[in-house]
């Protein structure tokens, strides 16, 4: 067993750490194993260590070191770090999955809508602390789609942007 973490270098409060799904060891130290288990404790900083570790021989070691790369989205040292293809395949059947999936906004009648649509309001909606109206019929160009939410699109009503459902609109 190595006396020191293999990612930072450091000797203190060693441990290993099982680089999963090929089940290999790795001597880490409790800071990095901590982040490594728990992404919302990155300290970008300390991991500027990758930058010698990131050329070990041992694959497992660069694994864990493009999987944090990764994860910090450091395109520079991901675009130096080198990998054989299937120890790259290793290193991405680990990465946490992205939690963007993809959503499809639909009209009223099932219609996809897309950024800078135009639709149609189909019945008068009150527009909560705007002190107005939008009517039934009235055209709103240009739509921008709601992050995360595909059930409202954003638009423009009597020169307000304002939120809308998209199950109260119709594509035109
Ligand atoms: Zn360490």
């Amino acid at each position: 067993m190595s006396k020191k973490c293999e990612l930072c270098g450091s000797n203190e409060n060693l441990d290993n750490y099982i680089v999963v799904p090929r089940d290999e060891e790795i001597v880490v130290c409790s800071v990095c194993k901590e982040q490594i288990e728990d992404n919302s404790k990155i300290d970008e900083t300390h991991w500027h260590c990758l930058n010698d570790s990131m050329w070990s021989e041992i694959d497992a070691v660069k694994v864990v070191a493009y999987r944090m790369l990764s994860i910090m989205k450091n395109q520079d040292m991901l675009d130096m770090i080198y990998l054989e293809d299937d120890i790259l395949d290793w290193a991405k059947a680990g990465l946490p999955e992205e939690d963007e999936e993809i959503l499809i906004y639909r009209d009223s009648n099932g219609v996809e809508l897309a950024h800078g649509d135009t639709v149609v309001i189909i019945k008068d909606l009150p527009v909560k602390g705007a002190g107005f109206t939008a009517k039934q019929g009235t055209a709103v160009r240009n739509i921008s789609l709601v992050q995360k939410d595909n059930t409202h699109i954003e638009g423009r009503v009597n020169g307000v942007k304002i939120q809308l459902k998209t199950c109260f609109l119709k594509k035109s």
